[in-house]
C-alpha cells in the first residue's frame, strides 16, 4: 500500500492550499464559515458555475471551478451535501471519499469542514477524514512503469475545523480502523505466489507490535490437535498449512472473549475438482475472510479497544497434485464427525469446520463470527450489495444487521433449518461437503453449523463483497477490506467495557 494522502487538521483561521473545498446544500448555499474564504462574488460565482454545469448540490456530487483572478485559491471545489433537512441521511465517510475523489494529485486543498445550516460534530469530521484516507488507498507496488507519475503523487488535504483538538482526538480511532481496512485490502490484493499460508502467518505476526499475542500453529501441531479436515485441503500443495491465533486482551483478565474466524485459502484452484481457467486468478482473494479478521485485530489493538478478542484464521492452499485430496475421500474433522468429500472445490467449509470447533472449545467465546468467501451461490442470491448472514442467534444477527446499516457494510439474513440440514447427509459418512447447486450458500452454512454447539454464532458469506468489489466513494480497490468496519462497529456498540 502506498500512502497517497497527507491529512492535516488545522484551525479555520487561514487557508493555505492551492484549492478550496466548500460543502454546499441543494440550494447551493455554502456554510457561513466558508463564506469568508470564498471572497467577494463567491456566491454569484457558485450560482453561475452551477447553472452552467447543472450542478444541484446533490449529496456526494461535485463541481470544480477555476477561481477568478485575484482569489486566494486556484480552484474552488464544491461538494454537495443535499437538503438541509436530510442531514441524518448523510454518510460522512462517503462524503470524505467524494471529496478525496476531486482532489488533485500533488496538490493541496483546504477543506472547510462546515455545513450549511447546522453544526458538524468532531466525530462526523473524523468520519470525513476516514473517508478521505480510504478513498486514497492504492495497491500499486508491482507497477514499475507508472505511465503517469503524477498519479502516484500524494494529495494533501487540510481539514479546516472549529475545534482541532477534538477532531484530532476523534480521528485517532478512525486511523486505527483505516489501518485495519488497508491491511485487509493489502492481503487480499497480494498475488498468491507472494502470499501463501506461511507468509500470511508472518504478516499476522507483525500485529505483535500493537500488543496482539500471536500464535502460529504448524502442520505438526495441527496434526496433533486433529484438524484433519483442514489439513486435507492443503495436502495437495507444496506450501504448508497454518492456523494463526491472534489475541487482543483489552479488557479485564478472565473476561470472556469475542471470537472472529476467517477462511484463508491463499489460492483456490478447486483442487482435483478443478475450476475453469477463466477468472481463476481471482481465487487469490479466497482468503478475504482471514484478511478481514487480521485487519479487525489490527483495528481493535491500534485503538486499544476495551474488549478481549480472539481472531483465528485457517490458512491453506488448495492445489491438485499426486497427494491432493480426492472426491470420495472421507476425513474425520476435529469434532470427531466424518465428512465425505464430494467436491474438492467445496474446501472452505472443511477449513472452517475445524477452526470453528477449535475456537469454541479452547476459548469458550461469548460469540463467534466467521467470514468466508464461501460460495458463488451467494452472488446469485444477493449480488454484491450484501453479504449473506446465517446465524443461530437472533440477537447477534440483529446487531450485525444494525452495524451493517451504520457502516454501509450491509448483511442480509438467510435461512437455516432442518430441511436444509438434511441435504448434507452422506451415504457413507456423517455428512458430505457438497449438496449441489440448489441452496448452495445455505447448505454450506448448514455444514458449518454442524461444527458449532450452543455458542452464539454467525457466518458471513463474503464471496460477493470481499473481492472484485463494487466501486464506492471510499473503495476503489479490488480487495475491499470488507467487514473490518462492520465488526469493529459491532464490538464498539455492544462489547466494550
Ligand atoms: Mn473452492
Ligand atoms: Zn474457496
Amino acid at each position: 500500500m502506498s500512502q497517497r494522502l497527507k491529512l492535516e487538521i488545522k484551525a479555520m483561521n487561514a487557508i493555505a492550499g492551492e484549492d478550496l473545498v466548500v460543502l454546499v446544500s441543494d440550494k447551493l448555499i455554502p456554510a457561513p464559515a466558508a463564506e469568508e474564504w470564498l471572497g467577494e462574488g463567491g456566491r454569484s460565482l457558485i450560482a453561475r458555475a452551477a447553472a452552467a454545469e447543472r450542478f444541484k448540490g446533490k449529496a456526494l456530487s461535485g463541481l470544480t471551478i477555476l477561481a477568478p483572478e485575484g482569489a486566494d485559491y486556484e480552484r474552488l471545489i464544491l461538494v454537495g451535501v443535499g437538503p438541509e433537512g436530510e442531514r441524518d441521511k448523510l454518510d460522512f465517510a462517503l462524503l470524505g471519499g467524494a471529496i478525496a475523489g476531486r482532489l488533485g494529485h500533488g496538490r493541496s486543498a483546504d477543506i472547510i469542514a462546515a455545513l450549511p445550516g447546522g453544526d458538524v460534530s468532531a466525530a462526523e469530521i473524523a468520519e470525513i477524514g476516514l473517508g478521505l484516507r480510504l478513498r486514497c488507498y492504492a495497491f500499486n507496488q508491482y507497477k514499475t512503469k507508472s505511465r503517469d507519475a503524477e498519479q502516484s503523487e500524494a494529495k494533501t488535504a487540510i481539514l479546516r475545523v472549529a475545534d482541532s483538538s477534538a477532531v484530532k482526538k476523534a480521528l485517532k480511532a478512525r486511523e486505527a480502523i483505516a489501518g485495519g481496512v488497508e491491511l485487509a485490502r493489502d492481503l487480499v490484493n497480494e498475488p498468491p505466489n507472494v502470499l501463501y499460508p506461511e507468509e500470511f502467518a508472518e504478516r499476522a505476526a507483525r500485529l505483535e507490535k500493537l500488543g496482539v499475542e500471536v500464535e502460529i500453529l504448524d502442520e505438526k501441531q495441527l496434526k496433533k490437535i486433529g484438524m484433519r479436515a483442514l489439513l486435507g485441503v492443503g495436502q495437495g500443495s507444496r506450501r504448508e498449512s497454518r492456523v494463526v491465533v491472534m489475541r487482543w486482551n483489552g479488557a479485564g483478565k478472565g473476561e470472556q472473549p469475542v471470537a472472529f474466524i476467517g477462511k484463508g485459502v491463499t489460492f483456490d484452484t478447486g483442487g482435483i475438482s478443478i475450476k475453469p481457467a477463466g477468472g481463476m486468478e481471482d481465487m487469490k482473494g479466497d482468503m478475504a475472510g482471514a484478511a478481514c479478521v487480521t485487519g479487525l485485530m489490527h483495528a481493535l489493538a491500534a485503538r486499544k479497544a476495551k474488549v478481549n478478542a480472539v481472531g483465528v484464521i485457517g490458512l491453506v492452499e488448495n492445489m491438485p497434485d499426486g497427494n491432493a485430496q480426492r472426491p470420495g475421500d472421507i476425513v474425520t474433522s476435529l469434532s470427531g464427525q466424518t465428512i465425505e468429500i464430494i467436491n474438492t472445490d467445496a474446501e472452505g467449509r472443511l477449513v472452517l469446520a475445524d477452526v470453528l470447533w477449535y475456537t469454541q472449545d479452547r476459548f469458550k467465546p461469548l460469540f463467534m463470527v466467521n467470514l468466508a468467501t464461501l460460495t458463488g451461490a451467494i452472488l446469485v442470491a444477493l449480488a454484491q450489495e450484501n453479504a449473506g448472514l446465517f446465524s443461530n442467534n437472533d440477537e447477534l444477527a440483529e446487531r450485525l444487521f444494525v452495524a451493517g446499516k451504520a457502516t454501509g457494510e450491509t448483511v442480509w439474513r438467510m435461512p437455516l433449518g432442518a430441511a436444509y440440514d438434511k441435504m448434507i447427509d452422506s451415504k457413507f459418512a456423517d455428512m458430505k461437503n457438497s449438496a449441489g447447486r440448489h441452496g448452495g450458500s445455505i447448505t454450506a452454512a448448514q455444514f458449518l453449523q454442524r461444527h458449532v454447539n450452543d455458542t452464539p454464532w454467525a457466518h458471513l458469506d463474503i464471496a460477493g463483497t470481499g473481492m472484485g468489489s463494487l466501486s464506492t466513494e471510499i473503495n476503489r480497490s479490488w480487495g475491499s477490506g470488507w467487514g473490518v468496519r462492520l465488526l469493529d462497529r459491532l464490538v464498539a456498540d455492544h462489547y466494550e467495557a
